[in-house]
């Protein structure tokens, strides 16, 4: 997964339902892939400068993909790539991943306080 240009689209998509108004946080979740969340929030934090939500606090949700072996049994979220090819548990390679593979941005908060005090 390219960060950069995930972090770009999440607070495009922000800034454009904030109508205009200041976007005090962001929650985002993140499923499928692992990604490393501080380098999400940062990548986040970074395309934000300049924008309406250049102050806003980011909550991630990361709902990672589960693989499920069939050699072992052995069911869980996975928290590596190397997870998506081979159990981590008896290394076998005969596995299931399952999970939704999307980036939400689930909710914004913004800073009505402003609207009154026009
Ligand atoms: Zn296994």
């Amino acid at each position: 997964m390219h960060e950069t240009g995930l972090s770009e689209a999440i607070v495009a998509a922000a800034v454009r339902r904030a109508a205009g108004r200041r976007v005090t946080g962001l929650r985002v979740r993140i499923g499928g892939h692992p990604v490393d969340a501080a380098v999400v929030t940062q990548g986040i934090r970074v395309a934000a400068v300049g924008t309406v939500a250049a102050d806003t606090a980011v909550d991630l949700v990361l709902e990672p993909m589960t693989v499920r072996c069939h050699e072992c049994g052995r069911d869980g979220p996975i928290t590596d790539h190397l997870a998506m090819v081979a159990c981590p548990q008896c290394g076998g390679v005969d596995v299931d991943v399952a999970g939704d593979d999307d980036v939400v941005l689930e909710s914004i908060t913004v800073d009505t306080a402003e609207l009154g005090a026009v």
